[in-house]
């Protein structure tokens, strides 16, 4: 076997992989109708990693050259005991960037012990603005209790926050620029996010949804002059990000359909049950709780992180017109 050197993780199309989204829990207390379906059956707790599996694989990950951690789910912030696997990350100094994805739910309790604790960025789900159709879209959740839980984020003095929008056709298309006030009136970043086809959903056709890019941008664009910036902070990843004129809050775009950035990934997931996955849109994948539950040592653990790099697809292959090539869930994917 080959001595590994540090920052090893390069794929056959020369991309390195610095950033990891891990998923901490596939269980989520909303039900969003593009993520999930109503009645959905979650991984049991003997299949999940636990909080020390999880911390392990971070670990490798960082020693390999991994910069920057998302926490994602499900709901990262309902997972028993959360807080610890956060405080231990955050304490890892060779890791530039620990942020997490939230549907704010728990933030009025949560926003300042993540920020103690080492979180630098959140981003936080918001779809709608008008209470009965946030419960719709969620099927469970409190518009007020996640906003807030976004307020509380605001004064807890997070370095940027973005709130992410999925728009679908027909459901909330109304509401993009009472998004883009809030968020001018917050100062905080917004992405939309086109709905991808992840998992079989029967609560509406997402060809007949889809609000591309190109179609919010000039819904926007009716009220706002929007002019690129580029990726001044090296945050954007695959968002395209714009600015407008008289706020500091930033447009950003994540178009999978409408816009391929599968050139510039520099990212790979494991699920909640350990699964490696090297691509969202494709299935291959690693099995590291096999790897760690047969008794590993650290050394085989890389070496098999570093291993995987070999299986990183080029690219994703999205049509909204076909059946989901993917039959995992966002919340089982770690979004
Ligand atoms: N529960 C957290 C939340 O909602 O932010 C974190 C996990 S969630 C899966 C992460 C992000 O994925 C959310 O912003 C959500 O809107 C987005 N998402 C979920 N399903 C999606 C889909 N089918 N297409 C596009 N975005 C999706
Ligand atoms: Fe839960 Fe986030 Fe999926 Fe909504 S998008 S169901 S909040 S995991």
């Amino acid at each position: 076997m080959h001595k590994i050197e540090p920052k090893a993780l390069v794929d056959r199309f020369g991309r390195r992989v610095d950033y990891l989204r891990l998923s901490v829990t596939d269980r989520c207390d909303f039900r969003c109708v593009y993520c999930m379906a109503e009645d959905m059956r979650f991984a049991p707790k003997a299949e999940i990693l636990s909080l020390e599996e999880l911390a392990t694989i971070a670990e490798a990950f960082v020693e390999l050259g991994v910069r920057k951690i998302r926490l994602t789910g499900g709901e990262p912030l309902i997972r028993h005991n959360i807080m610890s696997l956060i405080e231990r990350l955050g304490s890892l100094e060779a890791l530039d960037e620990l942020v997490l994805t939230t549907n704010g739910s728990q933030l009025q309790r949560l926003a300042s012990p993540l920020r103690d604790a080492g979180v630098q960025r959140l981003n936080i789900s918001l779809d709608s603005l008008n209470p009965r159709r946030f419960r719709q879209l969620t099927r469970i959740g409190h518009l007020e209790q996640v906003v807030a839980g976004i307020d509380a984020a605001c004064d807890a003095g997070f370095e940027r926050l973005r709130l992410n929008a999925v728009i679908m056709r027909g459901r909330n298309d109304d509401e993009v620029l009472d998004l883009v006030d809030f968020a001018r009136s917050r100062e905080v970043d917004l992405a939309f996010i086109e709905e991808m086809p992840l998992g079989l959903i029967d609560e509406h056709d997402r060809a007949l949804t889809l609000a591309t890019s190109d179609w919010i941008r000039e819904r926007i664009t009716e009220c706002y002059a929007l002019t690129p910036l580029g990726d001044p902070d090296g945050t954007a990843g695959p968002a395209r990000l714009y600015r407008m004129a008289g706020s500091d809050s930033r447009i950003g775009f994540i178009s999978p359909h409408s816009n391929n950035f599968c050139h510039l990934c520099n990212r790979v997931r494991v699920t909640v049950e350990g699964r490696l996955l090297l691509c969202l849109g494709n299935e291959h994948s690693v099995d590291l709780r096999d790897i760690l539950r047969s008794g590993a040592d650290a050394a085989t653990l890389r070496q098999a992180l570093v291993d995987a790099m070999d299986l990183k697809p080029e690219r994703h292959e999205f049509n909204v017109n076909d059946e989901p090539q993917i039959l995992r869930f966002m919340n089982a994917t770690g979004g």
